[in-house]
């Protein structure tokens, strides 16, 4: 991709977090137990996670997507 604020063209790095929402189910999920928690956590990982896209060159913060 192109970077806007430095135009150079760059493999943006990623850094994933899970957001606050992932915090909150994964304890809800540790709550219920298994009998509930096992088919809620791969809906709740996908939508919980929050990728933070950076340039390597100027290090400007490009924004945030959902993958
Ligand atoms: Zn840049």
């Amino acid at each position: 991709m192109i970077c806007p604020s430095c135009h150079a063209e760059i493999d943006s790095s990623t850094e994933t977090k899970p957001g606050l929402i992932a915090y909150i189910s994964g304890f809800i999920i540790a709550l219920c137990g298994c009998w509930c928690g096992c088919c809620l956590i791969p809906c709740c990982v996908d939508e919980c996670m929050d990728v933070h896209h950076v340039c390597p060159n100027c290090k400007a913060y490009l924004g945030r997507f959902k993958r």
